[in-house]
């Protein structure tokens, strides 16, 4: 664990804008393979000890305090575009309160499987609090959502292993053990673990973004690739999950309009944290982002003032590539 100065973050906001789209059809984004990808599951049980020893002076070690150039925030916390739920197919009733989620709701036959059972979820719970997760509050919310319903039905007898699966486009589910750990990190805030406004980049299946909407006020989550994002809609509308707004587009860019966050998480890796990103954290935010090429570490960055961030790396991690760009 290491503090570093943030200098190094800023892209080229020219180099990463690309907001070309096209018309990709919805649909599966399976592609037939039926395969876990082995991902870092075996190292994270050896290393779990370990891990466990080594988190829990993260939160002390934060003393210095880094430059970075300064750059404007937008004041209001409000959002000036008036967030569309994007799970619009299925309108969430007027009475629906965030949170109800429910493993019955396997309206999906192709999500419906025996393992579905909450003592398998528990079973997965309890092995992501073994490798070092101890926030309750992020425990809860990994039992409540049914993973299984994220993944394709061939794949779904690892549902609740804790390996990364394919989605589809080259993409994984994240393994339960990472999402857990970096919405922990993203909770250890100045406001107890109180998350107003979260902002994912990468929604992939969905997955994280449910576990989200359960620890956080509002969700916003963004996907640059067009059917991920369709596949995205698609798995949550059973669930009805009214704090959740998906966005389709380059994350990297964020979302000023929505802007700032309490809590921004990556879920692909880039060699860099974009500047957009830090720009849109509010102050007392955390962002986590894994940060690398093919060796990684999850990095926190914390926004101590308007002008000042600062670093702190956590531990290693495997992510798919932050990219820029739709497609
Ligand atoms: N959050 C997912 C993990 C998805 S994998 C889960 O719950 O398991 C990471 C995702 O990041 C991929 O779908 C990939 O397409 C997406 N991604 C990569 N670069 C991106 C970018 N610039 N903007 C938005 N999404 C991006």
């Amino acid at each position: 664990m290491s503090e570093k100065p943030t200098s190094r973050f800023p892209l080229s906001l020219a180099s990463v804008v690309d907001k070309k789209k096209n018309g990709a059809a919805a649909g599966s984004a399976s592609g037939g393979r039926a395969q876990a990808t082995t991902q870092t599951a075996a190292k994270n049980a050896a290393q779990s000890s370990q891990r466990a020893a080594a988190l829990k002076p993260v939160q002390q070690g934060l003393s210095q305090a880094l430059r970075a150039q300064p750059a404007p925030l937008p004041v209001s916390r409000r959002p000036q575009v008036p967030a569309q739920p994007l799970l619009s197919a299925a309108p969430v009733p007027k009475t629906a309160v965030k949170n109800v989620m429910t493993v019955t709701q396997t309206n999906n036959s192709n999500h419906a499987s025996p393992l579905a059972s909450e003592a398998v979820r528990k079973a997965m719970v309890a092995r992501v609090a073994k490798q070092g997760v101890a926030d309750a509050k992020v425990l809860a919310a990994l039992e409540a959502v049914p993973r299984h319903m994220f993944i394709e039905q061939g794949l779904a007898s690892q549902a609740y292993v804790d390996a990364s699966l394919p989605i589809g486009h080259h993409q994984t589910i994240s393994q339960p053990y990472i999402v857990a750990r970096m919405i922990e990190i993203m909770r250890q805030n100045r406001n107890g673990g109180r998350l107003e406004r979260v902002l994912e980049i990468g929604t992939g299946c969905g997955y994280q973004a449910a576990v989200l909407s359960r620890v956080a006020g509002e969700v916003y989550s963004i996907e640059r690739i067009k059917p991920l994002h369709e596949l995205a809609k698609t798995n949550l509308r059973p669930l009805r999950i009214a704090n959740i707004r998906l966005h389709y587009g380059d994350g990297m860019l964020g979302l000023p309009q929505v802007a700032p966050f309490d809590g921004i998480i990556l879920a692909a890796a880039g060699l860099e944290v974009p500047r957009a990103l830090l720009e849109q954290l509010a102050i007392g935010g955390r962002l986590v982002a894994p940060v690398g090429g093919s060796q990684q570490v999850l990095e926190l960055i914390e926004r101590v003032s308007q002008h000042d961030w600062r670093s702190t790396t956590m531990e290693q991690c495997h992510f798919v590539p932050l990219r820029p760009g739709t497609v």
